[in-house]
């Protein structure tokens, strides 16, 4: 791509309006704009990062056994009604009506469809167990839309949801969507605590909110200290991490109002923390009351279970930023970057250098790897500026000097480390 090309407002002042810095650097990298109170366009460097972290966790899904889907974002209130809860929700749902008067809603969240879908689509405990899921847009009429992607009104999310015919079943399908949701993050770069949180009336420990430590999150996250120290890729990490103590500061008030803290004083942590994932086990709670049953082995009618499984997608976003960023910009992870390489060609004006560039934006896409080529007539300190901001992993420098002695500059985002290359060597490294 060239950067003559694409559209891409960066914008060189802290914008005032944001206030956490992953808010700020999606602004003026261009990622995003904001057209309405927690409503935002995603320009074309910022849908390439969605679609890349939706790909990853659509990929780990997959590799987990959940079916993907798409319901639609516009739902029948009559739905809702069947589940009770259509009064219960409150004002985060937007509700309009269609030209016939009929209630509508935007939806905020998909059980009771899902439960309709596989309550007329099967029959038997053949059927089961399943888990399907969509990666679909959200609208929650939040009281105070703020940080941009992480609290907007219409957000992307991943929900999944499970059947099983008991107990036993349901709680195989929620340990294999808590280790798919680590594996989940450590690809995203990113470190997630699974805290316990509140099951509501039917109890146990099966929910799990995800978050991510950082400083700007919302939420108080109380933890075990030993957390920090489970290295995530021993196969045990996901029964460890379910083992130790975290909870969110209004659970952890009621351990210690009851039993009193399980942790030893010097080990317990207490950080901020952005919930990336939510994950649920809550029986026959919808199944009961939308009439999803099947015929068991037995012949007699068996209710499924059910689980719901959240990941926010655009949320994610700032979430990667927050924890991946330094002074001059955005520091992508490779596994989500819009490019893989940004392109700097230092004199556009010279025929040479413009071949060789081109040369090498050429080499590096038959490689595989997705450019970003900067042949804008600008001063070589405005190019450097941009590729920092947008934070591309690599940045390849053509110039005059280089072209003389057949070497490209090759910097690594990261660590800022510089080297002068044959070309390639250069390609080797990337690769
Ligand atoms: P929060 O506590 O932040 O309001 P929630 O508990 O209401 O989130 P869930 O219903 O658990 O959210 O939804 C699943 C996931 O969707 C959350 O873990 C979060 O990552 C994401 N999410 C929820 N609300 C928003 C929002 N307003 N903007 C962006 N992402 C969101
Ligand atoms: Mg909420
Ligand atoms: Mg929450
Ligand atoms: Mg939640």
């Amino acid at each position: 791509m060239l950067m003559s090309r694409t559209f891409l407002p960066v914008m060189r002042e802290t914008p005032s309006d944001a206030q956490i810095v992953s808010h700020q650097l999606m602004l003026r990298a261009g990622l995003i704009r904001q057209t309405a109170a927690g409503i935002y366009a995603w320009l074309p460097l910022g849908l390439r990062v969605l679609r890349r972290i939706e790909a990853v966790v659509r990929r780990e899904q997959d590799r987990a056994g959940a079916i993907e889907m798409l319901m639609p974002v516009v739902q029948s209130a009559d739905l809702w009604r069947q589940s009770g809860r259509y009064d219960a929700y409150g004002p985060e749902m937007l509700r309009f009506a269609d030209r016939h008067g009929r209630d509508m809603l935007f939806g905020p969240t998909n059980e009771e469809m899902i439960t309709a879908l596989f309550r007329d689509g099967v029959r038997s405990y053949r059927d089961l167990p399943r888990t399907l899921y969509h990666i679909q847009w959200k609208f929650r009429d939040e009281v105070r839309p703020r940080f941009g992607v992480m609290r907007g009104r219409e957000f992307l999310m991943k929900d999944a949801y499970s059947f099983d015919l008991d107990e036993a079943g349901g709680r195989a399908s929620y340990d294999a969507m808590f280790t798919s949701y680590l594996k989940t993050f450590a690809v995203l770069g990113l470190r997630a605590v699974p805290v316990r949180a509140p099951t509501g009336p039917i109890g146990g420990d099966l929910s799990h909110e995800f978050h991510i430590l950082a400083d700007t999150g919302e939420s108080e996250v109380y933890y075990d200290a030993a957390l920090d120290a489970v290295d995530l890729s021993d196969p045990d990490a996901p029964a460890t991490l379910r083992r130790l103590y975290a909870m969110e500061a209004e659970e952890h008030e009621k351990v210690l109002a009851g039993a009193g803290c399980p942790v030893p004083a010097e080990r317990l942590a207490k950080r901020r923390g952005i919930e990336v994932g939510h994950i649920f086990f809550f029986g026959t709670k919808y199944s009961d009351a939308m009439g999803l049953s099947v015929q068991g082995r037995d012949g007699a009618p068996v209710v499924p279970l059910m689980g719901s499984y959240g990941i926010g997608v655009s949320r994610l976003m700032g979430a990667i930023i927050e924890a991946s960023h330094d002074a001059n910009g955005i520091i992508w992870p490779e596994s989500v970057a819009p490019y893989d390489v940004g392109l700097v060609n230092l004199r556009p004006d010279d025929a040479g250098v413009r071949a060789a560039a081109d040369d090498v934006q050429g080499r590096l896409e038959a490689a595989g790897k997705s450019v970003l080529h900067d042949e804008r007539d600008a001063r070589p300190g405005e190019k450097f500026a941009t590729m920092d901001l947008i934070g591309l992993p690599w940045q390849v420098t053509v110039g005059p000097k280089g072209v003389a002695a057949g070497t490209v500059e090759l910097k690594r985002r990261a660590t800022g480390e510089k080297a002068e290359l044959s070309l390639e060597s250069a390609l080797a490294r990337i690769a």
